[in-house]
C-alpha cells in the first residue's frame, strides 16, 4: 500500500464510495495535537478540527487511553442490559452541565431528532396541544444534519431539493429576527424553538448580542421550549463551554455531539430536566450503539478535558487575538471576518475568477487545512488547545496566502 500516491487514494475513494463529499485534495493519515500530515509525510495545521469535533486536538492522549482501556473490556452491551460505564457518564455529564437527565445517542444528526421527538412529546402530554398538531420554529439558514427531519427543516436546496416528500409540523422564521419569531410564537400549537447559537454551516453567522435571551425570554412566555443545537457552538469552541453561556440561557433541550468525543468516536446526547426529558418511555426511542461503555469513557475524557486545560478561556483569548490580526489585512478579495472564540470564518470577495475554494486550495499549498462553506466563506476553527505563538504562525500563513492570491 505504500506505494500509492495520493492521487491513487483520491481515485479508490472515487471510484468505490459514493459521491456525497468533495474533498479537498488532500490524503491524510495522521494526526497529532493541531497538526496534521498526509500520506507524503507533509505537515499541516488543521483549521478545521472536523467541524469542531476535535476541540481537545487530534488523538488527545487521555481520550486515546480511556478509548483503548474501555475497548479492551467492554465495549457494547445495548440498553438490553445496564453497564457499569452509563450511570457514570450520565451523572458526570448532567451535574457538569447541570441538568436531570441526559439521553446518548451517536451522532449529531440523532440528536436533534431525538429533541425534536422530546419536544413534540412534551407538547402532548405536558402543554396540551392536540394530536399531531405540534409545531416546531426552526431558522432560515439552519443546519441540524441529514436526516429526512432534519432536511425537512432546511433552507438549502442542497440539503432539501429532490428528497421529498418532507416531514411536516415545521416553520421557518429569518435568523436573528426577534419580531419574526414573535409573530410566530402566537400560534398556541407551537411547542418549540431550535436555533444554533450560531449558525455553523451556514457560514459562521454570529446573531446580534442578547438575541438569545429575547428569544428565549419569548419562548418562557408562550411556554415554549428553547432547544439548543450546540452540536457545532458547544465545548468552548466559541470561548465558552456552551454558546449559549454567552448571554446566560440555560436552553430547555441542550442538544451535544462533535466534541463531546474530541474526534476519536460517535457520541452525541440531549440533556434536559425530568418534566420533559421523562415524556419518553421505554421502547419509545433509543439506539443500539447509544450509551455505550467506549463512549461512555471517551466522553467523560472529552469533557474533563475542556475544563482541565481551560479551553474556554483560551478559544476565548485566541480567538480575538485571531479576528484581530485578520481583521489587518487588507486585500481586496478579504471582505470581513467574522466569529466568536475560535469558530471564525472569513467571508472572501470574486477576485480575478477566484473563489474561496482557490484560496483553501492556496492555504493547503502553505501548510494549512481549511475548507470553505458555500461559495465565499472559509470558517477558521483550529483545536482550541492551539498555542498564541501557533496562531500568529497560521495567521502569517493566511496572510501569505492573501498577499499571493
Ligand atoms: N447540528 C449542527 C449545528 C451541526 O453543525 C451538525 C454538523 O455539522 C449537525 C447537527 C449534524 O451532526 P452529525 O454530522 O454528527 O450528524
Amino acid at each position: 500500500m505504500s506505494n500509492m500516491t495520493p492521487q491513487d487514494y483520491m481515485d479508490r475513494e472515487d471510484t468505490y464510495g459514493a459521491h456525497n463529499y468533495h474533498p479537498l485534495p488532500v490524503v491524510l493519515e495522521k494526526g497529532e495535537g493541531v497538526f496534521m500530515w498526509d500520506v507524503e509525510g507533509k505537515k499541516y495545521y488543521d483549521f478545521l478540527s472536523a467541524y469542531s469535533a476535535v476541540n481537545q486536538g487530534h488523538c488527545h492522549p487521555k481520550i486515546i487511553n480511556a478509548l483503548v482501556e474501555q475497548a479492551k473490556t467492554l465495549t457494547l452491551t445495548s440498553r438490553a442490559f445496564y453497564n457499569n460505564v452509563l450511570g457514570e457518564f450520565e451523572e458526570f455529564a448532567t451535574k457538569f452541565f447541570g441538568y436531570d437527565k441526559l439521553l446518548p445517542m451517536n451522532t449529531g444528526a440523532e440528536a436533534d431528532e431525538t429533541a425534536l421527538k422530546l419536544c413534540r412529546k412534551w407538547a402532548y402530554e405536558k402543554k396540551g396541544i392536540a394530536d399531531n398538531k405540534a409545531k416546531i420554529i426552526v431558522c432560515d439558514g439552519n443546519f441540524h444534519g441529514r436526516t429526512i427531519t432534519i432536511i425537512s427543516m432546511s433552507t438549502d436546496p442542497d440539503s432539501y431539493k429532490g428528497f421529498g416528500p418532507y416531514t411536516p409540523g415545521f416553520e421557518v422564521v429569518p435568523y436573528n429576527d426577534i419580531p419574526a419569531l414573535e409573530k410566530s410564537l402566537e400560534d398556541p400549537n407551537v411547542a418549540g424553538f431550535l436555533v444554533e447559537p450560531i449558525q455553523g454551516e451556514a457560514g459562521v453567522y454570529v446573531p446580534d448580542s442578547g438575541y438569545l435571551k429575547k428569544a428565549y425570554d419569548l419562548c418562557k412566555a408562550k411556554n415554549v421550549l428553547f432547544i439548543a443545537d450546540e452540536v457545532q457552538t458547544g465545548l468552548a469552541r466559541t470561548g465558552k463551554m456552551l454558546a449559549c453561556d454567552h448571554e446566560g440561557v440555560r436552553p430547555d433541550i441542550l442538544i451535544l455531539g462533535k466534541a463531546l468525543s474530541g474526534g476519536t468516536y460517535p457520541v452525541s446526547c440531549v440533556l434536559a430536566d425530568d418534566e420533559i426529558m421523562l415524556c419518553i418511555k421505554p421502547g419509545e426511542h433509543g439506539s443500539t450503539y447509544g450509551g455505550n461503555p467506549v463512549a461512555g469513557k471517551v466522553a467523560i475524557a472529552a469533557l474533563s478535558i475542556l475544563k482541565d486545560e481551560n479551553l474556554c478561556e483560551r478559544s476565548e483569548t485566541l480567538g480575538a487575538l485571531f479576528r484581530d490580526e485578520l481583521n489587518k489585512i487588507n486585500h481586496p478579495a478579504k471582505e470581513l471576518v467574522r466569529g466568536k472564540g475560535l469558530l471564525n470564518a472569513v467571508v472572501i470577495k470574486p477576485y480575478k475568477g477566484k473563489t474561496a475554494w482557490d484560496f483553501c486550495l492556496a492555504l493547503k499549498e502553505n501548510g494549512l487545512l481549511a475548507k470553505p462553506t458555500h461559495q465565499h466563506i472559509i470558517r477558521f476553527a483550529p483545536p482550541l488547545i492551539i498555542s498564541e505563538e501557533q496562531i500568529l504562525e497560521c495567521v502569517a500563513i493566511i496572510k501569505k496566502t492573501f498577499e499571493e492570491f
